[in-house]
């Protein structure tokens, strides 16, 4: 034991310590990340992987990825494959092969008939209705159903019929014996099977009954040998329920069920139902549209896996639950990508600059460094030429006071290059500026001018050596904290109607024709901008905005 008694943000990871210093805990940890394949995974599943992959490293056991696919109608292989490319880029692997619930339908149905047997489960023919209605309520105590007591023997054979599809959808459900008086009304007589006509994506037409959630999940981790099943805290009045089914029938050993609090963001939605329905109607342009907060999204707006699992990291695990602002993500993957993104230059609306003294046939190749403060990540090659671009916002007719750019008569230096000076400005026959008329001064690359002082720094590109990009500044998908619990309004209400703004004919550096595919650049004083995989074409690249430089949200920046 160290000196000081330093204990993580994590409770879980605490808790198996302490046991395992104790000597209550003996033997491998083993825990299990465990998807239902019904959408794609969100940022707080993100928690959950971490937390369930975190702990099997640190303890050096093992960690399962299981589908927790009871759910036939809404699964499919679309989700299991997008799930399971997810795990794989947050940087986990789990033991084993991928393991499904449904590997273990024979086991279950064993075991339920193990139940039926013992006279623990019982085959039931009440309607829904009649069911809601004999089940009580929470200052209630529910009513005995008059199946309850019916023989073992007409039980096991109705339950047999059930799965020889004897029986029509819901007309015959396998439901625990345990108490209908039980102040948990997940004891009242639970729900254990159901019927189902329904193709499913692993066993195909195999079965028409279909096991509960609540019997699947703490027989598939005793199969799996799980010692520790972490859940979220709507599970926590489940868990008499899961210690039931253990108790009662055979199992191969005793995993323990501790449940922690869900991330929750704010400005963001973190249910799959509900992402679902803004991919379903359109709000988005898929799961993995960069605005969502999913794993997908994220990483085609240019997260990083470090990003996401420092940001995780941050965030702890508790059971007090709370709301984490966005802002804490968007401080990852800034401390990341400034650290590690390689620098460019990006003029996202250009306006044509003409150094009317310097040769037109010549070019001056500058060497820039790629990170200025990673001198490992060496330098690039930046041509200096006649003509150039700088962005339109970067210039004023009339500056005001204290302007840090360029204006009429004064000078200005641009990023690696020399100090230039406008003299004229040029106009369309509408009145617009379409040039500016500027000198260099020869005697300033690196070095300051003498007897002036410019302005300040701005970015720019050569006219004739870059590129044209399309650049897509995105900001909050919704423009309200807690866009699900607004009780007056729906969630499409509070859609920020300036999430995507598509900036076109913005010009890069020339090497962007080709970028990297790997990280982010910094495009310099603009933000992390990511190559858009799927949107680009050769040599017309298309830029997804990771993040701004810094945080201006609500502060009229963009
Ligand atoms: P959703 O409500 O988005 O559908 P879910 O809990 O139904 O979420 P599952 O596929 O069943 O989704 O979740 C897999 C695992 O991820 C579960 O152990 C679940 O508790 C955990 N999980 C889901 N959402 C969160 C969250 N917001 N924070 C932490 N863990 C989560
Ligand atoms: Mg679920």
């Amino acid at each position: 034991m160290s000196a000081e008694p330093k204990k993580s943000n994590n409770f879980i990871r605490n808790m198996i310590e302490d046991a395992i210093a104790k000597g209550d805990h003996t033997g491998d940890v083993v825990t299990r990340f465990p998807p239902e394949p019904n959408g794609y995974l969100h940022i707080g599943h993100a928690k959950s992987i971490c937390l369930n992959f975190g702990i099997a490293d640190t303890f050096k056991g093992r960690c399962n990825l299981r589908f927790d696919d009871t759910n036939p109608e809404k699964e499919s292989q679309e989700y299991i494959d997008a799930i399971t490319r997810d795990v794989n880029w947050l940087g986990y692997e789990w033991d084993g092969e991928i393991r499904y619930a449904s590997d273990y339908f024979d086991t279950l149905y064993d075991f339920a008939i193990e139940l039926i047997e013992k006279g623990k489960a019982y085959v039931c023919a009440l309607t829904a209705e009649q069911m809601t209605a004999y089940r009580g309520t929470l200052k209630e105590p529910g009513k005995n159903s008059p199946y309850r007591d019916r023989p073992v023997e007409e039980s096991l054979q109705l339950f047999r019929d059930m799965r020889d599809g004897k029986f029509q959808n819901g007309e015959l459900v396998l439901r625990a014996k345990i108490d209908m008086a039980s102040p948990n009304m997940n004891m009242r007589d639970p729900i254990l099977y159901r019927i189902r006509y329904a193709e499913h994506h692993q066993t195909g037409n195999k079965w028409c009954i279909y096991p509960m959630y609540d019997f699947t999940h703490p027989i598939s981790d005793a199969m799996e040998g799980i010692t520790h099943s972490l859940c979220t805290l709507e599970f926590e009045d489940h868990r008499p329920l899961y210690d039931w089914v253990l108790e009662n029938t055979s199992v191969p050993c005793r995993p323990r069920q501790t449940e922690f609090a869900r991330l929750n963001l704010n400005y963001t939605v973190t249910s799959k139902r509900k992402l679902k329905r803004l991919v379903d109607e359109g709000h988005v342009a898929g799961w993995d549209d960069p605005r969502m907060p999913t794993v997908s999204g994220l990483r085609r707006r240019g997260y990083t896996p470090e990003s996401i699992r420092q940001f995780c990291d941050m965030v702890g695990v508790n059971r007090a639950g709370g709301t984490v602002d966005v802002g804490m993500l968007e401080f990852a993957i800034r401390e990341d990508l400034n650290a590690r993104a390689p620098r460019a230059m990006c003029v996202m609306r250009p306006l044509k600059v003409t150094l009317t003294n310097y040769p037109a046939a010549q070019v001056e190749t500058l060497s820039l460094p790629v990170h200025p403060q990673d001198d490992s990540m060496g330098q690039r090659d930046v041509p200096w030429t006649r003509t150039l671009y700088i962005d339109r916002d970067d210039f004023a007719e009339e500056p005001p006071r204290k302007w840090k750019r360029l204006a009429p008569q004064q000078a200005v230096r641009l990023r690696g290059g020399y100090v230039i000076t406008c003299r004229e400005v040029v106009r369309d026959g509408q009145g617009e500026i379409v040039e500016l008329l500027c000198e260099y001064d020869a005697n300033t690359l690196g070095v300051n001018p003498e007897g002036y002082k410019p302005n300040g720094v701005i970015h720019w590109v050569s006219a004739e050596d870059s590129v044209e990009a399309e650049v897509r500044l995105y900001d909050r998908l919704f423009n309200h904290e807690s866009p699900d619990s607004d009780k007056e309004g729906d969630l499409t209400d509070h859609l920020n109607p300036d999430s995507l703004v598509i900036v076109t004919g913005a010009r890069v550096e020339r090497a962007l024709a080709e970028p990297r595919q790997d990280l982010p650049y910094q495009f310099e004083r603009e933000g992390y901008f990511f190559l858009d995989p799927e949107l680009s074409g050769a040599g017309r690249p298309v830029f997804n905005r990771t993040v701004t430089l810094r945080d201006s949200w609500g502060k009229g920046g963009n």
